[in-house]
């Protein structure tokens, strides 16, 4: 799992991160939920060694990762702005991170056609990214992200930039894929209802700092202040 303790993180005067601690159970797909500015992307990026917190701890699979950089966390991302590499193609990219691994030819040709099929997309091994639709490379950036079996997955608005029914049905197909996979992920949103949708449990953050979490059910029906109560839209 992922485990966050007193994260911290200022920019100059400003509190971005002010004391954050959640625990993501292995296996989980745990959103991190929050208005525009409270602090989501800044936590994965110190989550995944892309920043570094002013203070605090952040445990990967029972090993301290605090000090670790990205190359050595296990962590997979998907960033709505992380973009395929155009000069790749689908297999290309697919295969990057295994072959920066040095693994033998055969294994990462079985392991990309694997994820192929499970992104649904076996047909597609020898296009660009330029000819695939925007949910199509999320798809092929989620399978690159996974393809060397990362600890954990962190995803970051992956939906974000596409159009609301495309969105819609991703979200479904992630819920079915984490069934299938189970990999330990944190999914960044500012949508409740993409959030209740997709997550096992729910962090609910504002102005960097931890509301509440649990699961989708007992925020909704138990929020804990009256910023969760109003942010759920279950003002009462
Ligand atoms: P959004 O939903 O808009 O993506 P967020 O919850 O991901 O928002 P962050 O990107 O983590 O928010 O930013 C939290 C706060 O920290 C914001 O007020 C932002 O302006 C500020 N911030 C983030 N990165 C920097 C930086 N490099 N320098 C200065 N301020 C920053
Ligand atoms: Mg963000």
């Amino acid at each position: 799992g992922i485990l966050v303790r007193d994260l911290a993180k200022r920019f100059g005067a400003f509190r971005a991160v002010d004391g954050v601690s959640f625990a993501v159970p292995a296996g989980q797909l745990v959103a991190l939920l929050g208005p525009s500015g409270s602090g989501k992307s800044t936590i994965l990026r110190i989550i995944a060694g892309l920043e570094a917190a002013d203070s605090g701890s952040v445990e990967l699979t029972g090993e301290d990762a605090t000090a670790l950089p990205v190359q050595r966390r296990g962590v997979g991302f998907v960033f709505q702005h992380y973009a395929l590499f155009r000069h790749m193609t689908v297999r290309q990219n697919i295969a990057f991170g295994l072959e920066v691994q040095k693994r033998p030819k055969a294994e990462v040709a079985a392991r990309v056609d694997e994820l192929l099929e499970l992104i649904q997309m076996s047909g597609y091994a020898g296009r660009y990214p330029t000819q695939l639709s925007g949910g199509q490379r999320q798809r092929v950036a989620l399978a690159r992200a996974l393809a060397p079996r990362p600890k954990v997955l962190l995803l970051d608005e992956p939906f974000g930039a596409l159009d609301a029914r495309v969105r819609d049905e991703l979200r479904t197909w992630l819920r079915r894929l984490h069934d299938e996979v189970h990999v330990t992920s944190l999914f960044v949103t500012h949508d409740q209802q993409e959030a209740f949708e997709v997550a096992d449990q729910v962090v609910v953050l504002n102005r960097g700092r931890v509301e509440q979490m649990g699961p989708p059910q007992e925020l909704y029906e138990r929020p804990a202040s009256p910023f969760v109560a109003e942010f759920l839209g279950t003002v009462n």
